[in-house]
């Protein structure tokens, strides 16, 4: 049995992320979906708010299960009993720090390799930052995200 893990800051999930679950979901017999703490970025969304979200748009999928850590991945993933870290490369700005985020995982731990998904094409321009600007600005972020994240955003948006 392989378990994987795809960890993220899915600050909010959007239709990128959720097509690279759904992919990845096919290929592992379980998908942990990881909401990690990034201490780079300050997020718009509690991890709570952003654990609630994900269990919304992947209740159609029965071997995905999503949680959330404040510590290193790899621990994360020890401690989960998880062989592959699932990442998605959308373009060639994605590689260099993919390519180094997954060296110093495997450096941290050799057990455990971490596996690159292409975007689909109709989400290679998409990001969460992206997402947030638009909605910050009023615009229609509907085609970028699942409803309920919409819905949720425009909340967010309002209370800010
Ligand atoms: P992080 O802060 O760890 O980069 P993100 O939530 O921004 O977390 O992204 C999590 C993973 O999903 C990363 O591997 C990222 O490259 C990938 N990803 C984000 N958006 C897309 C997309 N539109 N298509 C494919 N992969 C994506």
């Amino acid at each position: 049995m392989i378990r994987a893990i795809y960890p993220g800051s899915f600050d909010p999930v959007t239709l990128g992320h959720l097509d690279i679950i759904e992919r990845a979901s096919k290929i592992y017999d379980e998908l942990l979906v990881g909401v990690l703490g990034n201490n780079t970025k300050s997020p718009l969304f509690s991890v709570d708010e952003r654990v609630t979200m994900l269990k919304e748009v992947t209740k159609h999928l029965d071997n995905v299960k999503i949680i959330s850590s404040d510590g290193l991945l790899v621990d994360a993933a020890k401690e989960n009993d998880v062989q592959v870290i699932v990442r998605g490369l959308r373009a060639i700005t994605d590689f260099e720090y993919e390519l180094q985020m997954a060296q110093t995982n495997r450096m941290l731990n050799k057990d455990i390799d971490t596996m690159f998904l292409t975007t689909s094409v109709e989400y290679s321009f998409l990001s969460s930052t992206t997402v947030k600007e638009i909605a910050h600005f009023g615009g229609d972020v509907s085609k970028f995200l699942p409803a309920c994240v919409v819905d949720r955003l425009k909340e967010k948006m309002i209370i800010k």
